[in-house]
């Protein structure tokens, strides 16, 4: 069923339960150390940010694509990345490859979020019409250390 959802500057129709239930069928996902470390984490991330993702109906555990930075903070790891869902932006505005900027994006603690139509790996059959919830965050490192010699 479709529902509107007002976030910020945005008003969003949504069709949240067809959200929902493609995420219940599985989205293939990245499984190398960063993307781990990423699907590790969500049950330590910004309570708004899983908020959010609930509301539209998106597993936290399945972002279509994850990008890993080392960040300039001590121990941190910056991820770009973004989600996708059912619906449709009416007001507010669109971030872009080029524009993403504060009167664009949203801040729910430590993400900053913005939503596009520049569609990227949108997996097969996904319910249209499809919008993508763009991210960045600094997060911790919650696996193993990647490097086992600095153990010693
Ligand atoms: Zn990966």
């Amino acid at each position: 069923m479709k529902s509107q959802l007002k976030i910020a500057n945005w008003l969003l129709e949504l069709d949240s339960d067809q959200t929902q239930e493609f995420y219940a069928k599985g989205v293939d996902v990245c499984n190398c150390a960063y993307c781990s470390n990423f699907t590790a984490s969500t049950g330590k991330m910004s309570s708004k940010f899983i908020a959010l993702l609930a509301a539209l109906g998106i597993d936290p555990k399945m972002p279509a694509e994850l990008s890993e930075f080392p960040s300039n903070e001590e121990g941190l790891h910056t991820y770009l990345g973004f989600y996708h869902f059912t619906g449709e932006v009416i007001e507010g505005k669109l971030i872009t490859s080029s524009d993403w900027k504060e009167s664009n994006t949203l801040k729910l603690d430590n993400f900053t979020i913005g939503f596009s139509t520049e569609l990227m790996f949108v997996p097969e059959d996904f319910p249209a019409p499809v919008l993508q919830l763009e991210f960045e965050v600094d997060l911790p490192w919650v696996l193993e250390p990647l490097d086992k010699t600095a153990d010693n």
